[in-house]
């Protein structure tokens, strides 16, 4: 549970609404993806049914630690099977709950990504919301609520979770042994989202921001030629190409935040503060505010069409960007081949 930060008043109600003994039969935990509301929903079964009434549950209790491991008979948590839950799932769980629990006061069942329930799956899940035993707690987590039926939606109560703030994310990546400088980085990148920054950190984000800002902070030695290898390289894929533009983008804002002594706007590239520094010696607000404008309109572009031609757009941006901070560098860099 050490890893659940941030949520305050959600958490608190959730405690209130256990240590009164009177939860809803059901529950839409809504929010974006890696915000934490599945382990929300896990600490929420762990406050109902623990023995001691902890509000903080940990290994230290046995039914907490049961119900955190997925081994509790009465906790279920259902996941996605191929990118879907299917009918019979749900008749599966429809069948536990007419069931009283076997040990805990509560027979909880939480569904993850409940959204990729088909109609029929919803149809079959009404059953239960529509009659609830009074021991059912049912919780359905997801990113995309809307596509769920309004029956369903309307049968639950609904909570929303934000996007944590930068330095709980950092912190939840700092107890998953990621070094500081790095978790501030990934943090503040991830916008919210320690999900996506975990996500980062597997991928190969780090390289990608090496090879981005290689060329961003030092684009006279890069050329042409750099700035053609460098988009050739981001536009594999368009969630590459959005990363490397978004990365593009926060390297700019570090720089303007830098030249006008904003310090409490909080950079992104908190490890690179040497190099920070340079640039805003060496660009003018001006070239920087365009080459930012040029990143937007391409990001908007590539998320906009499917069928747009990543690599040309990556090609004509990158090739701005580095002759408007270049200036004629970039042209004695063509000459030099
Ligand atoms: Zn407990």
């Amino acid at each position: 549970m050490n890893l659940l930060l941030g949520h305050d008043k959600l958490l608190l109600f959730l405690e209130r609404t256990a240590r009164e003994g009177r939860p809803a039969h059901a529950y839409l935990f809504s929010g974006r993806e890696g915000v934490g509301k599945k382990l929300a929903a896990l600490r929420f079964a762990c406050l109902l049914n623990c023995p001691d009434k902890r509000n903080d549950p940990d290994d230290s209790c046995q039914v907490c630690r049961r119900i955190i491991q997925g081994a509790h008979p009465d906790v279920r948590v259902e996941e996605p099977e191929k990118g879907m839950i299917r009918i019979e799932k749900v008749r599966s769980l429809n069948r536990a709950f007419r069931f009283a629990p076997i040990e805990a006061r509560y027979r909880v069942v939480i569904i993850n990504d409940a959204h990729l329930m088909n109609l029929a799956a919803q149809n079959a899940m009404l059953k239960t919301l529509e009659e609830p035993p009074a021991f059912a707690v049912l919780i359905l987590v997801s990113s995309r609520p809307s596509v769920l039926l309004p029956t369903v939606r309307s049968r639950c109560r609904r909570l929303r979770f934000g996007s944590l703030p930068t330095e709980s994310v950092a912190l939840i990546l700092e107890r998953k042994g990621i070094s500081r400088s790095k978790a501030l980085v990934l943090a503040a990148m991830s916008t919210g989202s320690a999900g996506r920054a975990l996500e980062m950190e597997h991928g190969s984000f780090i390289g990608l921001r090496d090879k981005v800002l290689a060329a961003f902070s030092n684009p006279g030695a890069t050329g042409i030629r750099g700035a053609l290898e460098l988009s050739a390289a981001v536009s594999v894929d368009r969630s590459t190409a959005i990363q490397a533009i978004d990365i593009a983008c926060t390297w700019i804002r570090d720089v303007l935040i830098e030249q006008i002594g904003a310090e409490g706007m909080g950079k992104v590239h908190v490890d690179l503060l040497d190099r920070i520094s340079e640039a805003a010696q060496h660009q003018s607000s001006e070239q920087l505010i365009s080459v930012y404008e040029e990143l937007v309109k391409a990001a908007e572009l590539i998320e906009a069409d499917i069928n747009v031609n990543r690599n040309l757009v990556m090609d004509v941006t990158l090739l701005k960007a580095l002759r408007i901070m270049a200036g004629p560098g970039l042209g004695v860099a063509i000459a030099g081949g």
